[in-house]
């Protein structure tokens, strides 16, 4: 379980939202075998998603938010539901790369820096809202203050933050997203406020591994800004696939492709991309799939 919480400034002018995300990228990192270079990327686009997704208002919204970069990695691809609860995958998401000079995961190396980060939001409108930034530097956070700056003209401060361990698995993730909410009225003094904050602040990894809890790392945030906890609710990593969805996308794939595909193979094989689950269906399911499939 990770947990977001948000933290609101005296005045109502600035939102701090704050989330340990250790057990969801744990999770990445156990579903799709990643290599520590992999686990960091796709956890911090992981942990934006999160945040940004519990930034969407109807219980149906949906947020996907899609990374090529052309390096290694190819597509990364999140999704995220109302409440923050996320899935994700990597095209390629064993690939190892050395690590920077400086010691640090070469997380913009396995992205890429050419390319556009795509944010997609089904707000259950007859067409999702999407939009295309070019991606800046490939290390994720700086990628999403971009998308906010470019496409939401909202200033926005994002860290973002995966520790991995000796053994692969995640010491530690997390990450905050810091926002003025408009009208900007009195924006100038406020982020001023927040850059102080954000340069005497550690980084997000080291302020979870010395223990503190989302609510202390949002008030942080927004030192000297009269901060108050606004709401916090838990997160997870969860895909809602199922073999019924399935059935749904095979047959959308048109009686032809299904023909081709059971004439290719005895079963015919779904693999999930969010969870590895995998569907199996039989020559006369597809069969039968293939009589009610429209087109
Ligand atoms: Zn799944």
């Amino acid at each position: 379980m990770g947990k977001i919480v948000r933290a609101l400034s005296a005045d109502g002018s600035v939102l701090c939202s704050a989330i340990n995300s250790t057990d969801i990228v744990n999770e990445i990192f156990r579903i799709h075998k990643t290599t520590p270079v992999a686990s960091a990327a796709l956890g911090r686009l992981a942990t934006a998603g999160c945040i940004m997704g519990a930034m969407l208002k109807g219980e149906d919204d949906r947020l996907t938010l899609k990374v090529n970069g052309g390096g290694p990695s190819g597509n990364i691809v999140v999704a995220a539901d109302y409440r923050g609860n996320v899935k994700c995958y990597a095209e390629n998401p064993q690939v190892d790369l050395p690590l920077k000079p400086n010691g640090k995961l070469d997380v913009s190396g396995y992205v890429g820096r050419n390319g556009f980060l795509g944010v997609i939001k089904d707000l259950g409108l007859k067409e999702p809202y999407a939009t295309q930034t070019p991606i800046i530097s490939g290390e994720i956070a700086e990628d999403i203050t971009s998308y906010y700056a470019v496409s939401e003209q909202i200033p926005t401060v994002c860290a973002l933050g995966v520790l991995v361990d000796r053994d692969w698995s995640i010491k530690a993730a997390g990450g905050y997203i810091i926002q003025l909410i408009p009208p900007f009225t009195n924006d100038d003094a406020s982020i001023e406020i927040i850059e102080r904050n954000i340069q005497s602040m550690q980084s997000v990894t080291a302020l979870i591994e010395s223990g503190l809890t989302s609510e202390e790392i949002a008030l942080k945030g927004l030192e000297g800004l009269n901060g108050d906890i606004l709401d916090s609710w838990e997160v997870k990593y969860h895909c809602g696939c199922s073999r019924e969805r399935t059935e749904q996308i095979l047959m959308s794939l048109g009686k032809d492709e299904l023909k081709k595909l059971i004439d290719e193979q005895e079963n015919v094989e779904v693999c999930c991309h969010f969870c590895d689950k995998k569907y199996s269906f039989e020559t006369d399911e597809v069969t039968k799939l293939m009589e009610i499939a429209t087109r």
